[in-house]
């Protein structure tokens, strides 16, 4: 490939731009992970992560993808056979749902047309209905990357309250944690699964589970087969800051440098830039005539925004004319949404004017590739950003 000038965006749902600041910790030589000074950094990320997940309680790290994580959640809670309750929000609550059919479960799925998040009001008839609680595990994914869709946690922590339903809650933070205000402890979620490719601005290859108590009890019971995901030797590791097996050692040293950054800037301070971001993404869509995919304002991520494009036109077409004139790289369209959106990941380390830069890419590959629209996109997110900077 020839050189192309400048930087590319990379402007996808996850991975995200890693910062130069995590850049440099990961260039460090890798060092013994049964040695002394280990103890110290895996100590010292443990407890600082746990403020991220907003826990008090225990938060494992994996050296695997996000996927993995997902296993994790579920063979240390559950036994083959057990019900669990699902939301069909988009592609990734569909491939967490073929896992856990594959893991010998039966799942229930709750269906939505992809243009929002879980439908809370149907989890709550299903919860009410079992009177005999066969359902074992209610798993929502917070915030559906495919759609850019956000479901309502502590609603449907409320809703398993009110039907008395024991279930454990199991909730998908790939695309939302750090990045979206998550709260573990307070909505009462048993296991929460996390990637660090995303809001965490890491590259990827750690994932990670963090555990209620109530949880914590289930994995003396659960039957499903286990061994590398299994909680209790890594917990029993972890205690003096070390793993059972070989960590990411070097991803470790930026996953350090990205919780201290995620904390100086203040967790709230993050989850307004997102905010904001989004919004300026929205307005500058609007402005387009294009369409968001999320059709329910209460459920708009902050993350990501998926846009729909005209009928007749291709999403796919359209990214590969941002990819080669302007160097950008946008997400595709998942499952039925193929070739129908487009995906802006606006998440991880990312600023006003990145923004701007990756709004002007869109707007100038709509023009290039003849896609039907209104000029000015990018001029309403500037008002947007400028009128509340
Ligand atoms: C990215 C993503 C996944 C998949 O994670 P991998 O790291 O690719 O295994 C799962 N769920 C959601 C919501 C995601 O955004």
């Amino acid at each position: 490939m020839p050189h192309v000038a400048g930087r590319h965006f990379l402007q996808i749902p996850g991975p995200t731009n890693v910062p130069d600041r995590v850049l440099r910790a990961i260039d460090h030589p890798t060092m013994d992970h049964r040695g002394p000074e280990f103890g110290v950094l895996g100590l010292e990320i443990l407890s600082n992560l746990r403020r991220v997940f907003q826990t008090e309680g225990p938060v494992v790290i994996y050296p695997a993808s996000g996927t993995g994580a997902w296993e994790a959640a579920l063979t240390n809670t559950l036994s083959p056979g057990d019900r669990v309750l699902m939301c069909r929000t988009g592609w990734f609550a569909t491939l967490w749902k073929e896992m856990a059919e594959r893991l010998s479960l039966d799942p229930v799925f709750i269906d939505t047309d992809w243009r929002r998040g879980a439908d809370v009001t149907a989890l709550a008839s299903a919860l009410t209905a079992d009177g005999a609680h066969r359902i074992k595990a209610v798993c929502v994914v917070h915030n559906e990357t495919s759609t850019g869709c956000v479901s309502q946690i502590a609603d449907v922590r409320a809703a398993m309250d009110a039907a008395k339903h024991p279930a454990l809650l199991l909730v998908d933070t790939i695309s939302s944690l750090a990045s979206i205000d998550y709260r573990h402890d307070a909505w009462g979620v048993d296991v929460t699964v996390a990637g660090s490719q995303k809001g965490l601005m890491l590259p990827p290859g750690l994932s990670f589970n963090a555990i209620s108590a109530r949880a914590l009890k289930a994995v003396e019971t659960a039957k499903l087969p286990r061994s590398y995901w299994d909680w209790r030797p890594m917990l029993e590791a972890n205690q003096t800051g070390y793993f059972p097996y070989t960590p990411g050692t070097n991803l470790l040293y930026g996953l350090n440098e990205a919780v201290k950054m995620l904390l100086d800037e203040g967790l709230e301070n993050v989850f307004a830039r997102h905010d904001r971001h989004a919004e300026a993404t929205r307005r500058a869509v609007r402005t387009w005539g294009l369409e968001v995919q999320c059709a329910d304002p209460l459920h708009y991520s902050s993350s990501l925004t998926a846009v729909r494009l005209p009928e007749g036109h291709s999403a796919d077409g359209l990214r590969a004319t941002i990819l080669r004139k302007f160097n950008m790289s946008l997400g595709n369209g998942l499952g039925i949404l193929k070739d129908r959106v487009f995906r802006i990941g606006h998440l991880g380390d990312f600023g006003d004017l990145q923004l701007i830069g990756t709004l002007g890419g869109v707007e100038m590959g709509l023009r290039v590739a003849g896609v039907p629209h209104k000029p000015g996109g990018v001029q309403a997110a500037v008002d947007y950003l400028a009128g509340n900077a």
